[in-house]
């Protein structure tokens, strides 16, 4: 399969080829066409495998389809929540590379490091936001953001998330964002408690095996 029979915008298309993608890995033919179907997923994939790209690229199609309906200012409308610092920077370099043609805009936050610089990217308004989550509750506390028009979120690494302790923090999260949303998870491995997770907050979600 070349990336050009997947239904993605010329702007993704030219980005990708650009940084030498030709075809998709395995799990990114498997979930681009259901994240763009709006399905909930739980996806077993190590870090390697293209994992980032299976998410972010038909997150930024999603997000161009709705480019300009909103003229006001921007909300965030996909939220990335990853254990690591190190981590979600990546996750960030990935989307600014693969909307490199795009106007959407994309933010990391991430603890141990000032909050002030953050808070004022964030008035600037984002698209798309990567964030740890101690980091991303604190600035939702001090209402520096809002996730009330989050269309889809990815708990990424979520095998990792629950080792580093961050489980109560991942499900405050969710709740804080509508009901009414796409929910992504991504783990190397499903054990017990991340199965329990998915089924509480994911619908009818698809499994997907690497
Ligand atoms: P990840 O599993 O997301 O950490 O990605 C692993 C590496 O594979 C990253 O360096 C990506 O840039 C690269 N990559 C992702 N998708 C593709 C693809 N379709 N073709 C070639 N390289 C890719």
């Amino acid at each position: 399969m070349h990336f050009s029979e997947l239904p993605l915008d010329k702007t993704i298309l030219k980005a990708i080829n650009e940084i030498g993608y030709s075809t998709p890995t395995p799990i990114q033919e498997k979930t681009i066409p259901l994240i763009l179907e709006n399905k909930d997923l739980i996806a077993s994939a190590q870090t390697g495998t293209g994992k980032t790209a299976a998410f972010a690229l038909p997150i930024i199609e999603k997000l161009i389809w709705n480019q300009n309906s909103k003229k006001k200012g921007k909300k965030i409308r996909a939220l990335i929540v990853s254990p690591t610092r190190e981590l979600a920077v990546q996750i960030q370099d990935d989307f600014k590379t693969y909307g490199k043609y795009t106007n959407l805009r994309t933010t990391v936050v991430f603890g141990g490091t000032s909050i002030e610089p953050q808070k004022e990217i964030l008035n600037k308004g984002v698209d798309v936001l990567i964030a740890t989550p101690g980091r991303l509750l604190d600035l939702r506390k001090q209402e520096i953001l809002s996730l009330s028009h989050i269309q889809t979120l990815v708990l990424d690494e979520a095998d990792l998330m629950l080792d580093m302790g961050f489980i109560a923090d991942v499900k405050k999260i969710e709740a804080l964002c509508p009901k009414k949303k796409q929910t992504l998870l991504f783990s190397a491995t499903i054990p017990e408690k991340i199965d329990q997770l998915a089924n509480r907050i994911l619908k009818s979600p698809i499994k997907i095996e690497i």
